[in-house]
């Protein structure tokens, strides 16, 4: 029943009681009924209840007396009205007294209430008799919900040993501790530290137990989470091919620290005391090394390792040296190559990491990753080796290519003194031999042996890579001479060539033989082009300005062309369509033209003639008009 309840009802009993007091003849005796009133209101509670009660009761008893007695008749009823409120009063006196000790316990209960622990009690059966705050916030049972209930079936408590047994020990020592397994209203799952005390009554039987649960659950999460991390970095250590070496470098950074470096800086002072940086070297404590590293070094075992560790870095003071400034100036970590001794004296290269962790334990987990590249190292070497061959063999084609091409180029002067030599001999052998013709082929077959050996020296400068001559020239000339060059094997040919420069050409600057060839080249591959075919034969030459900065030169024949086939490879060495070709004219022709900073190209419509086009820059220092 509510307060207001309780209230409500004691006053209608009071007034009950007095009307029956007061019209009834039961003379007083009836206002013993007004203690039910005060026990009533007692339930409150609330001390001031229980007095206004009281009070109330008191008074309603004497106004009772007053109107059904005159003040003369006295004797008995007094009596009766006296024991009524001595009534009245002991209950009051003892309600008050209940309601003290009732707010005492009520207090104690709150203490409880204030503990971050989960508290309950249950009684020996196991029934909660008693449920805190923090227990409700936990398991998300309300003290109404929970209390009457069983505990272990409510929270579905998960014991680390047989129930029956920690029921035994808690008879026993009166106390128990342990961790358990619970779950909340939402079915999470909680780890919670339970501790238990026995309750006893007076004479010592066990009434029930006081539990105090402590929620465990993040702690043994973050646990957990670091025993896993661990074991992870173990599996690491110990599975991977890489070698790994764990430090502590802690003293080091002491040794460092009491250094009075105040002044100079720090890698100057380690770089001019070489004693200072190998006594350090020493105070670099190895706490583990993996399998992968011991096997590199040869070492059965970490302990074997750390023991020969002088003997397997051999001198390798600088490293350390290195090592130790980047530490000292706080940098994350210090790579490096090195070669590691192993303990059969075997040495091994190697590439190392040097990592330094920052944090409060940093220092000591200095970790150092080391890998073997003997076999990078060899595979290097054969690396180089093999480029030497190719260097070699490099030069063995230069000298072919270069025979190749003093062969190909002196074909065709050689050419021309054979056709002039038998031209010649045929005026000689006519009944009247004609020495002004005889005398004008000898001067033919002078030149173009002159030539021949002019060409043969250009081309051994040229594949030497010497600096080619540099002349300003007239570009009209050299076209000019080509063509006087060519005219008796085109004529043989029945080939007509046409010639058309552009007026006032800028002059170029170059070699006046190479292009000189590289004309020939191409004018005598016009004519060969055509030498099958029936009817007209043209080439034309024709020089004319591409812009301010070139001019352009073009051989067009009007033989079969050029098959798109051939066309990616036609100006490669040795690529060649002819029977006895050797392929070497437009690879030269092109080497020679892009060293003169131009461009060679082709260009063909099968059946309709080759185009072969080159473009020449102007001589930028003497630009004649
Ligand atoms: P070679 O004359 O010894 O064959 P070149 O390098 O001078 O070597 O020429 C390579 C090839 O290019 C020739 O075999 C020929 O097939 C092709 N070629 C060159 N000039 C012409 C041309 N004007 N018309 C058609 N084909 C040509």
């Amino acid at each position: 029943m509510s307060r207001a309840g309780l209230r409500f009802w004691s006053a209608v009993l009071a007034i009950a009681v007095f009307l029956v007091d007061v019209l009834t003849p039961l003379e007083g005796a009836v206002a013993v009924l007004y203690v039910v009133t005060i026990l009533l209101a007692a339930k409150t509670n609330r001390r001031d209840d229980t007095i206004v009660a009281a009070t109330g009761c008191v008074v309603l008893t004497i106004i009772a007396y007053l109107l059904s007695h005159d003040l003369e008749s006295i004797a008995s009823p007094a009596l009766r009205l006296l024991v009524s409120l001595a009534a009245i009063g002991i209950t009051t006196l003892l309600a008050l007294q209940n309601h003290a000790a009732t707010k005492r316990l009520a207090a104690q209960a709150r203490l409880l209430n204030l503990s971050h622990d989960m508290i309950f009690v249950r009684d020996r059966g196991g029934v909660i008799t008693f449920w805190n705050k923090t227990a409700e916030q936990a398991f998300g049972w309300s003290a109404d919900e929970a209390l009457g209930q069983l505990a272990d079936r409510l929270l579905q408590t998960t014991y680390p040993d047989r129930r029956e047994t920690i029921e035994a020990g808690l008879l026993q020592t009166g106390r128990w501790e342990g961790r358990v397994q619970q779950r909340t209203k939402d079915g999470a799952v909680l780890i919670v530290d339970a501790r238990w005390a026995l309750q006893h009554d007076r004479r010592g039987k066990p009434v029930g137990v006081l539990e105090t649960h402590t929620d465990v659950t993040e702690r043994v999460a973050a646990h957990s989470a670091l025993v896993q991390s661990e074991q992870r970095y173990r599996r690491m250590f110990d599975a991977s091919r890489i070698g790994v070496v764990e430090e502590d470098w802690s003293e080091v950074r002491a040794a460092l620290q009491s250094l009075d470096t105040a002044d100079a800086n720090v890698r100057d002072y380690l770089v001019q005391h070489p004693d200072f940086v190998r006594h350090v070297r020493r105070l670099a404590g190895i706490t583990d090394v993996n399998p992968a590293l011991q096997a590199i070094a040869g070492a059965n075992g970490a302990a074997i390792f750390t023991e020969n560790v002088d003997r397997l870095l051999g001198e390798n003071d600088r490293n350390f040296l290195g090592a130790l400034v980047a530490f000292a100036e706080g940098e994350p970590f210090y790579e490096g190559e090195t070669e590691l001794v192993r303990l059969d004296g075997r040495k091994v290269p190697v590439l190392f990491t040097i990592t330094f962790p920052s944090g409060p334990d940093g220092d000591r987990n200095v970790l150092t990753f080391v890998i073997d590249v003997t076999e990078r190292k060899q595979a290097q070497d054969a690396l180089l080796a093999a480029q030497a061959e190719l260097a070699h063999a490099a030069r063995v084609a230069t000298l072919g290519e270069l025979s190749a091409s003093i062969a190909h180029e002196v074909n065709q002067p050689l050419a021309a003194i054979v056709t002039s030599g038998e031209a010649g001999l045929r005026w000689l052998r006519r009944d009247k031999p004609d020495l002004k013709e005889v005398a004008a082929t000898i001067v033919h077959i002078v030149a173009q042996g002159r030539r021949a050996s002019e060409v043969v020296a250009r081309i051994r400068t040229f594949l030497k890579k010497a600096p080619a001559q540099r002349d300003s020239l007239d570009v009209a000339e050299i076209i000019q001479e080509a063509a006087l060059l060519v005219a008796r094997e085109l004529a043989n040919d029945d080939v007509v060539l046409t010639v058309e420069t552009e007026p006032g050409l800028k002059p170029i600057r170059g070699d006046r033989i190479q292009l000189q060839q590289v004309l020939v080249n191409l004018l005598v591959n016009a004519g060969q082009a055509m030498s099958d075919q029936p009817g007209s034969r043209t080439v034309t030459l024709r020089a004319s300005a591409v812009d301010p900065e070139r001019l352009a030169i073009a051989v067009q024949d009007s033989g079969p062309g050029i098959r798109p086939d051939d066309m990616p490879r036609l100006f490669d060495p040795f690529f060649t369509t002819k029977r006895g070709g050797m392929g070497m004219g437009l690879a030269i022709c092109r080497t020679t033209v892009e060293a003169h900073g131009g461009q060679l190209s082709a260009e063909s419509t099968p059946g309709a003639g080759a185009t072969f086009r080159l473009t020449l820059p102007y001589d930028q220092e003497n630009t004649r008009p």
